[in-house]
This record gives structure tokens, C-alpha cells and sequence, in this order.
């Protein structure tokens, strides 16, 4: 439904998972911090009320506003793959060789097949890889050690007419490098998109 244009209509919305409410065992971020740093950046640059200048007539519709979705591990509860842009936590695996059997644990309980152990110690699937830890997890040596966590960012998600999934553009460690490149990339949306067009539809056709 249009939303009235008024002031309380926030163009920026940040939304998490709840691994806070739940005390979620999975959660690798302190996805709250993500949120505070994300809403003081648009109340600083003024987003909502720069987006609100680029909607024309008094109806907000859902698709003029921008949502960014936090989760902090890679199963993903806020969805973040179909909004504007996503942050997912995630942890890269290294295993001890001195310490591993070669057993092939791993391997069978890796939810996305990338681990591969053959006559040596596991080889992961970089690409494959999630960062979930359940390799950790199951691995009855310890061998598997995590490196510190650091976030996925995705961009250009949505539903509607042409639904399409967001697309990872980058693994960062640094809360203040990730508000800053979706800052930018915001900035860039007001700046040069056509009148009326949604952010997913400027990023598309603006990147691919
Ligand atoms: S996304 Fe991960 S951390 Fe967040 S609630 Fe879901 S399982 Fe827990
Ligand atoms: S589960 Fe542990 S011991 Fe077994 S193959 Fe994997 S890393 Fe090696
Ligand atoms: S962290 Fe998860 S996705 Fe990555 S290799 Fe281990 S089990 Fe597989």
C-alpha cells in the first residue's frame, strides 16, 4: 500500500535477524553495532530525505524506499538476498595439518559440498564455502580453526515483477569500509538514477 508522504516515512530502513532476541548460538557479528553505524550514517548524509526529494507526488511506494538487511552468519533469517543491499557474517576455515586424520568428517557434514579430502587434509572450496562452522564443529581433533570473521556484502536484490537475487561484491572485515562503500554506491543512486527507477533496477543496469 502507498504510504502518505510524510515525515515519519523513513526511506532507509536497516533491518537484522533476530539472533539477539532468540540468543541465536550461530550469530559472528554483533549485528546491532551494524545497524547503529548504518542509521547514523543516513541521518548524517540526510538519505531519507534525499530519497524522499527523488519520489515525485505525495505516495511512497515500498519499492522508493531502500532496505538494508544484516545477518550475522550465513544462514541468512533476514533475508538478505532480496534486499538492496545485504551484510551476512561468515568465517573462513584452515586446518592444522599435523593434527588431521584425514577422516573426512568434514567433508560429509559441509552443507555446501565444499570441502574435498581425498589422501590428504581437506581442501576448501573457497567459493563454495559459506562460513558456517559446522566443519569445526564435527571435526573430532580440533583441527579446524577459524579465521576471524568478517562480512559478506550483496547488492541489487528484489522481488516484484522481475525478481532477482542480491550478488556478493565483496568480503570485508572493517564495519567503517563496508558503510562507506554502501554510502558511496548510495550517493551514486541519487545522484544519477532516472527518476522513478528503483535502486535494484539502477544497480543492474549500472553494473551489468
Ligand atoms: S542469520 Fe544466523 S545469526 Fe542470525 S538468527 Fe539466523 S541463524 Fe542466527
Ligand atoms: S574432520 Fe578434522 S580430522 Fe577429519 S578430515 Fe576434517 S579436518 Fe581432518
Ligand atoms: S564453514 Fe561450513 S560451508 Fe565452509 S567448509 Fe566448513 S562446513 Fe562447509
Amino acid at each position: 500500500m502507498p504510504q502518505e508522504s510524510r515525515k515519519a516515512v523513513e526511506m532507509l530502513s536497516v533491518e537484522t535477524c533476530h539472533n539477539e532476541l532468540s540468543n541465536c548460538p550461530n550469530v559472528l557479528m554483533e549485528t546491532a553495532k551494524w545497524k547503529r553505524a548504518l542509521l547514523q550514517w543516513a541521518e548524517e548524509a540526510d538519505i531519507s530525505k534525499r530519497l524522499r526529494m527523488r519520489v515525485s507526488g505525495n505516495k511512497i511506494l515500498y519499492h522508493h524506499r531502500i532496505r538494508i538487511s544484516v545477518s550475522g552468519c550465513p544462514n541468512c533469517c533476514s533475508k538478505p538476498q532480496i534486499a538492496d543491499f545485504g551484510i551476512v557474517g561468515y568465517v573462513s576455515p584452515a586446518v592444522n595439518t599435523d593434527t588431521c586424520t584425514i577422516c573426512g568428517a568434514c567433508r560429509d557434514v559441509c552443507p555446501d559440498t565444499a570441502i574435498t579430502v581425498k589422501n590428504a587434509p581437506p581442501l576448501f572450496d573457497r567459493n563454495k564455502c559459506q562460513g558456517c562452522v559446522k566443519c569445526r564443529e564435527i571435526c573430532p581433533n580440533g583441527s579446524i580453526v577459524l579465521m576471524d570473521p568478517g562480512v559478506r556484502l550483496l547488492v541489487g536484490g528484489k522481488l516484484g515483477r522481475h525478481p532477482r537475487l542480491a550478488q556478493v561484491i565483496g568480503e570485508f572485515d572493517d564495519l567503517d569500509v563496508v558503510v562507506q562503500r554502501i554510502g558511496q554506491i548510495v550517493e551514486e543512486y541519487i545522484e544519477c538514477a532516472n527518476s522513478a527507477e528503483r535502486f535494484a533496477d539502477f544497480w543492474i543496469r549500472t553494473h551489468y
